[in-house]
């Protein structure tokens, strides 16, 4: 029997399915819940500034974040409808207005919310891939700019 090529972390081997999602919904590093995930509205840190965690593991990493984004988005619109039509009676051209409006406006709004829900549940249901992405990382210093600032 061959020993696992790596030992998984403390702050990824003990991360709990309610820490995860408080610190997705925090936007925090799901390592150690301490880095912030975003540098500004849209822009996110390659890697935590506390403890090194990289954030994107490949190219293409937070694609997945876009399930996330459409689930929430499909659910409310159709709890909404339901509710709302069935429920309380409004006529579909009174609904469709809203509906359509939140369709477009909610996930540009839930979009930090996503990646970082992604990267928290990805963390928790992938702990190898998630010690893989912080073994031989160390933290991002202050004056170190990320790729993104240096272009
Ligand atoms: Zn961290």
């Amino acid at each position: 029997m061959s020993q696992p090529s790596h030992v998984i972390p403390d702050d990824i081997g003990n991360l709990t399915f309610p820490q995860a999602v408080r610190r997705g919904v925090t936007l925090r590093c799901p390592a150690c819940a301490r880095g912030k995930l975003f540098r500004r509205l849209l822009g996110m840190h390659e890697k935590c500034s506390d403890c090194g965690f990289s954030f994107e593991r490949s190219p293409g990493y937070f694609l997945g974040s876009t399930y996330i984004n459409y689930g929430f988005t499909a659910a409310i619109t159709t709890a909404s409808y339901v509710t709302l039509h069935f429920g309380l009676g409004c006529t579909n051209g009174q609904l469709l207005p809203g509906m359509v409006a939140f369709i477009l406006f909610f996930p540009l709004v839930f979009f930090r919310f996503a990646r970082s829900l992604w990267l928290s549940l990805d963390c928790y249901f992938d702990r190898v891939g998630a010690s893989e992405a912080m073994s031989g990382s160390r933290p991002a210093e202050d004056n170190n700019l990320d790729a993104a600032d240096r272009r």
